[in-house]
């Protein structure tokens, strides 16, 4: 692996097959995104633990008290810089060093630009220099996956007026575990790296006639022979029936294309055949590498 991330494949009764990747840059990026995230997060666990251990052995005024009533179940860096800002103008006498460490001091400017913790002055500093860093490169990384989206978007619809996809809740399979896959964790993290709802969204906003179609059985239907195997994530799949190895997502797209057929029974008998010729060449077509997203050039 390269690093890169295949996002859809797609088909067309032209013959042509592909993927397409968002490239190891912009992955690396989503990735470096999830890295600060998870060093704010940790950073967040001690400080929170230290103010909890200090509150407990400390005489405190009665707002902090109610302010940090379920401290240890805060899972928001936001909730405590909100208490921090609010401490600010309610310092009271003895909490010098606690507030310190919290919040910094007033030479704490000084350190801006420095990325390890120790060099920081005090934990919001830190925590509000990093939440802008990955802030900032998570927007940029959206950019670059949008700007790749718009860009096959516009390829495909060009290339093809009907356009046929899967009627897929990407939002939810994001969320779904895949249970049975080696790299369970790494698949999940990535799925909604991908934003697949986006793709789909530019392509059926520019296409001229798109179709979705139902995905029930699109990955577990043997496009030949027409047995429903077993389906799963592993990205081959062998046909028990005929002994074809294919392509997880080629099976898929050829399906839809195969739906396709029923859709177009309106088409006149020439163009009809002519589709049919094509759906079945590239069904026999060897499985590649490079091999759901189903293209049809109709002609209109
Ligand atoms: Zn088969």
């Amino acid at each position: 692996m390269d690093g890169s991330l295949r996002v859809a494949s797609w088909g067309g009764t032209d013959g042509e097959e592909k993927h397409l990747f968002l490239p190891a840059n912009v992955m690396a990026m989503f990735a470096q995104v999830n890295d600060i995230k998870s060093i704010r997060d940790t950073a967040f666990d001690e400080v929170r633990a230290k103010l909890a251990a200090w509150l407990k052995a400390n005489p405190i005024p009665d707002w902090l008290q109610e302010q940090t009533k379920a401290l240890h179940q805060w899972r928001s860096q936001r909730r405590l810089a909100r208490v921090i800002l609010h401490w600010r103008g309610n310092r009271f006498a003895g909490d010098d060093e606690i507030f310190a460490h919290l919040d910094g001091t007033s030479d704490g400017a000084k350190l801006r630009g420095r990325r390890d913790k120790d060099t920081w002055n005090g934990w919001r500093n830190w925590d509000k220099h990093l939440y802008e860093w990955e802030r900032n490169l998570h927007q940029k990384a959206i950019r670059y996956r949008r700007a790749i989206y718009r860009d096959f978007a516009a390829f495909l619809t060009r290339k093809y007026n009907c356009i046929i996809m899967e009627d897929i809740n990407w939002h939810e399979i994001g969320q779904k575990a895949e249970v049975g896959e080696a790299d369970n964790a790494k698949v999940r993290a990535k799925k909604p790296i991908g934003a697949v709802g986006e793709l789909a969204q530019f392509i059926i906003e520019r296409a001229a006639c798109p179709e979705v179609v139902e995905a029930k059985n699109t990955t577990r239907r043997c496009p030949v022979c027409g047995v429903i195997g077993e389906g799963g994530s592993a990205l081959y799949h062998e046909c028990k029936n005929c002994g074809r190895i294919w392509d997880r997502d080629k099976k898929a797209w050829l399906n839809m294309l195969l739906t396709g057929e029923r859709l177009d029974a309106k088409l006149p008998k020439k163009k009809r055949d002519a589709l049919r010729k094509a759906r079945r060449l590239a069904a026999s077509g060897p499985v590649t590498q490079e091999t759901p997203v189903a293209l049809e050039p109709c002609g209109a």
